[in-house]
């Protein structure tokens, strides 16, 4: 699947550019143009495989725009035409899907991101898709707050937002801060293979998978998620059935972005390997598992032929949005919302005195 990339804000920027250099590095040639866009300076300077866009200057100066989202939708605003003319160009005629990504628990992408996303839909005639990073559970109240109002937004304007939630991807024990490259290293993989799981690969027959089903996927709209696992794999395929089965169990059920999403409109199974060692019967297998497990009648299927020695899935749902952790994720983030409410009540002296919850004594 050939794509265009914008990323928005800190986050946006890092994975933007680790997706770009991973899809170099392989040779796929899926990311066809890729753009960072931040109201902070310093950001922007380390990225080597983008193309950059500094935005609201005269606002902040460079200096970003803090926690304030809200501050970022404007910055957004105001400066849209600019981003629209640096992708200019870079969204090419080839190109079959536009991904926005950013953190949206930050200010820039948060805010941001969902305007990008809005003006692209006016502009563009190819599906345009969010790639949104949720904080993890011991982000600030801040943070979940400003990722509920983006998430919404966001969500309301993408034709799908594929989340990342922050705790999904790293060890355990390690810090959120400390395990931001392992977590980008495994966005930009997993994201890389399936925009590259599209590409049409030469010299193989059968059942490899085409754009139009990871777009076909994605068309239930709301929240989409990815999993991936891979196993050592036997030279002889018949060997491999049961590790067919159990890669794909493991993407589904311990590898995926989004922990605790099984509920699903659509899934797309992807099984990576060389062609030798891809079971048909397992592959069958596993799509009809993933089909019971998800409860999702369409859940299309497909081989990713690659030199390893190892068997992979990847699993990517459309239609997520009913899963436990985005209820979870969105009570948090309207409970940080109202303390943040609360607290803003509080510093405020005079709204203090002027509090009618409290009776005058006379
Ligand atoms: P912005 O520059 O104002 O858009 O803010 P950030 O991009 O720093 O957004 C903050 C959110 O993104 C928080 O939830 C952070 O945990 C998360 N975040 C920041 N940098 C990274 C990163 O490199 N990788 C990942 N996965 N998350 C990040």
């Amino acid at each position: 699947m050939k794509v265009a990339l914008i990323g928005v804000g800190q986050a946006g920027g890092k994975v933007t550019e680790r997706l770009a250099r991973f899809d170099a590095e392989m040779g796929f040639g899926a990311v066809q143009g890729a753009l960072a866009v931040n109201s902070a300076e310093p950001d922007l300077r380390s990225l080597e495989y983008v193309d950059t866009q500094l935005i609201g200057a005269d606002r902040v100066n460079g200096h970003g725009v803090g926690g304030d989202n809200e501050l970022g939708t404007e910055i957004m605003q105001a400066d849209i035409q600019q981003v629209m003319n640096a992708l200019d160009g870079r969204v090419t005629s080839k190109a079959e899907g536009i991904f926005v990504v950013a953190g949206l628990g930050g200010g820039t992408g948060s805010g941001g991101a969902p305007v990008v996303v809005h003006h692209l839909q006016q502009i563009y005639d190819i599906p345009v898709y969010a790639l949104g990073v949720l904080p993890g559970r011991n982000e600030g109240a801040l943070y979940q707050a400003n990722a509920g109002r983006s998430l919404k937004t966001i969500v309301r304007e993408a034709d799908a937002t594929l989340l990342v939630d922050n705790d999904a991807w790293h060890e355990q024990g390690e810090s959120v801060e400390g395990a931001f490259e392992t977590i980008n290293e495994r966005i930009a993989k997993r994201v890389g293979l399936l925009f590259a799981s599209g590409e049409a690969v030469e010299g193989v027959g059968e059942s490899v998978v085409d754009s139009s089903e990871v777009i076909n996927t994605l068309r239930a709209g709301g929240i989409a998620a990815l999993g991936y696992a891979t196993e050592a794999a036997s030279e002889d395929s018949a060997e491999n059935v049961n590790t067919a089965m159990s890669v794909s169990r493991q993407a589904l059920l311990t590898g995926t972005s989004l922990p605790d999403a099984t509920t699903a409109d659509s899934a797309l199974l992807v099984i990576a390997g060389e062609p030798d060692r891809i079971p048909r019967k397992g592959v069958e297998r596993a799509r009809r598992w993933l089909e019971d497990e998800t409860g999702s009648m369409q859940v299309r299927g497909g081989d990713f032929p690659l030199e390893s020695d190892r068997l992979g899935a990847l699993v990517l749902l459309g239609g997520a949005e009913r899963s436990d952790r985005i209820q979870e994720f969105m009570e948090r983030a309207r409970e940080a919302e109202k303390a943040q409410e609360r607290e803003e009540e509080q510093t405020d002296p005079a709204e203090q005195f002027a509090d009618d919850r409290l009776e005058d004594l006379f």
